[in-house]
């Protein structure tokens, strides 16, 4: 029983080049995935896909027994309110404080007058507090998002993600910007709450050492095509 299904997946930019060739992959429940390959390999592109922050030039995206690309709005809607997304760049409302941050990733799940109104319940508002709490940053919940380092602010993206109880997490490079000891903390709350909420997670890394240190599979995607799909211990150096 998988949770997303990916068939004949090709992406072209420019219409001649394909950048994604012909992706066949399935991703089940609680699985935490790491996908690595050099810059450029097409890594980004594919998170974006599954998001469908890009539209493939061709392919099925099967989320949760829906084919996303044939979706009406409703069913889209309804599929991009159970992906949460983490950024490399964090992408947090500067100026709004953690508590507020973290209460916007139910976008999708409310309105965005109630959101912008802070309308928010007091059982929404003590889950944000549970989760802001299991980061280590119940100290912090109204501290405007600029005054955080970017490890803070990096938790503070997870908490927004999990906030709105998604089934999939998709992380795009989310340590690329962090020295390599918060790195390892980040992908520790990554790892842990994924496993604790029973979210399966999607992950693009350059830094191989630590998607073997965390991954259950690991996927490498190199000019366009999967050329490794396994658990970390087969993976050699030469991928
Ligand atoms: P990675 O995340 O592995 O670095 P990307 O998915 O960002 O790879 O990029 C794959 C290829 O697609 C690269 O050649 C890149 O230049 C190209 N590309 C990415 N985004 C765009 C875009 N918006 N328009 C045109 N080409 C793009
Ligand atoms: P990353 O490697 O993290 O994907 P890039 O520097 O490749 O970052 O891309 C940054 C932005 O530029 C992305 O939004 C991407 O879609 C866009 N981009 C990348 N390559 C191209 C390209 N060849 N033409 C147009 N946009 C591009």
């Amino acid at each position: 029983n998988s949770l997303l299904d990916i068939r004949h997946l090709t992406m072209s930019y420019d219409g001649k080049v394909n950048v994604l060739k012909d992706i066949n992959l399935t991703f089940n429940k609680n699985e935490f995935v790491v996908v690595i390959g050099p810059s450029g390999a097409g890594k980004s592109t594919f998170i974006r896909f599954i998001n469908l922050l890009v539209k493939p030039t061709g392919g099925e995206i099967i989320f949760d027994g829906d084919d996303l690309l044939q979706a009406n709005t409703n069913q889209l809607k309804a599929a991009r309110s159970n992906i949460g997304m983490i950024f490399q760049d964090y992408n947090l409302i500067e100026r709004s404080n953690v508590l507020k941050n973290v209460l916007n990733g139910q976008l999708g799940k409310i309105s965005a007058f109630d959101s912008i109104f802070g309308r928010f319940t007091e059982e929404d508002k003590q889950r944000a507090v549970n989760l802001l709490e299991e980061v280590g940053l119940g100290e912090h919940i109204y501290k405007r998002a600029d005054e955080l380092s970017g490890g803070q602010m990096q938790r503070v993206g997870i908490c927004r993600a999990l906030m709105q109880s998604p089934k999939l997490l998709l992380a795009d490079e989310p340590i690329a910007s962090l020295d390599p000891a918060t790195s390892r903390l980040i992908m520790e709350y990554l790892f842990n709450l994924s496993n604790q909420y029973g979210v399966t997670s999607i992950v693009n890394l350059h830094q191989v050492a630590i998607a073997k240190e965390f991954a259950t599979r690991i996927i490498g995607i190199k000019k366009g095509e999967v050329v490794f799909d396994d658990h970390p211990d087969y993976l050699t150096d030469d991928i």
